[in-house]
């Protein structure tokens, strides 16, 4: 098993500014496997903006062209697991054995590795061996390799012997195109008008990105509803916030109402419900947290409450949080909205 998974491609890896350089070495190395001077190859770049989906590409590619080439793509993660496992049963030979037969070896996250000692004992050993036969060495981390902390010195030295790549946020147009890709994978049509709304919206990675079209074409066939901006606005609404944008006070209403499934009046009411008081403490409670306003503007926000009323709120879902970890999990889950 090589733990490729083939729906990784160069043809569905989306090219743009913010992924040029690491996209062309890495077609490189794959058409010359072990032969380019990118070896190791390093791509590095935070969460969800392709390094996996790019290597992998690159895994698949060698597989499909040449047939004779053993390529082995292992997470970090589970190169360490399998290498605890392999002391325990007394098979450690045969672990470095494997790895030390393949001609391509792609490895994950390698930022894992950090004070893992023995594991880096074990990979150092390999990958010298692997690059002295001119076998083709690829790794991704989430961070530059000069960054990368509790990695020891002589592997972070080699890291820097071949091609250091990074990945960064996809732009406007490349997001763009990332959505048109998708959907025509999908074989969905969506307004561009729709598509835009979302590129604007959404610009933190492509893994957040694909989240909000998966719910927008969710929502879409569940409502049965074509997806227009204001669809679009809906479902964005209660997945991501924009980070340029200030959370006012009528999106906290929204959001908490939304959560709770109350409707933003019964917020406003002078409802006494324990099911109506709940959510409206805890939305005066983000109010006070995310929002300038004065405690009496607040109050005057929900129903035109009193400044006292508002700090009672607050104290009380301080005190629920600190004694029910119910309480603190949907405050922690609410905030995230908010980040
Ligand atoms: P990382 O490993 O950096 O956390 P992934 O490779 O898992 O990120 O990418 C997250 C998601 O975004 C995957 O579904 C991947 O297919 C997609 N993706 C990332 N970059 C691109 C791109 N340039 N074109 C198309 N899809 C992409
Ligand atoms: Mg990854």
């Amino acid at each position: 098993d090589t733990y490729l998974n083939q729906g990784y491609s160069f043809d569905n890896f989306i090219e743009g500014d913010c992924n040029r350089l690491a996209r062309s070495a890495g077609f490189a190395v794959a058409q010359r496997p072990g032969l380019t001077s990118f070896n190791p190859l390093m791509v590095y770049g935070s969460v969800g903006l392709g390094k996996t989906h790019l290597v992998q590409a690159i895994g698949n590619y060698i597989r499909n062209h040449f047939d004779d080439k053993v390529v082995m793509y292992v997470s970090s993660e589970k190169f360490t697991n399998q290498f605890i496992n392999s002391i325990r049963n007394n098979v450690l030979q045969e672990f470095n054995d494997f790895y030390m037969k393949v001609d391509v070896l792609v490895i994950d996250d390698v930022q894992f590795l950090s004070g893992k000692e023995k594991t880096q004992d074990t990979f150092f050993h390999i990958f010298n061996h692997l690059h002295q036969l001119g076998k083709q060495i690829i790794m991704t981390s989430d961070r530059p390799p000069r960054e990368l902390e509790g990695l020891q010195d002589r592997l972070l030295s080699r890291f820097k012997w071949g091609l250091t790549a990074d990945l960064q946020t996809p732009d406007f147009e490349t997001r763009i195109a990332i959505i048109q890709k998708k959907l025509q994978a999908e074989g969905i049509f969506i307004d561009s008008e729709v598509i835009e709304y979302v590129a604007h919206s959404v610009n933190s990675n492509v893994r957040e990105l694909e989240g909000v079209l998966v719910s927008l074409m969710a929502q879409a066939s569940l409502t049965r509803r074509t997806i227009d901006v204001e669809l679009a606005k809906n479902t964005l609404k209660n997945i991501v916030m924009n980070e340029e944008k200030e959370v006012t006070i009528d999106t906290i209403q929204e959001i908490v109402a939304d959560h709770f499934e109350i409707a933003i009046a019964d917020m406003k009411s002078k409802s006494r419900k324990k099911e109506n008081v709940y959510p409206r403490q805890l939305a005066m409670f983000l109010a006070k947290e995310y929002t300038d306003l004065p405690l009496k503007s607040i109050g005057y926000h929900f129903g035109g409450r009193d400044h006292s009323t508002v700090i009672h709120s607050i104290q009380s879902i301080n005190e629920l949080m600190g004694s029910d970890p119910d309480v603190d999990e949907t405050v922690q889950k609410l905030r995230s909205y908010f980040k």
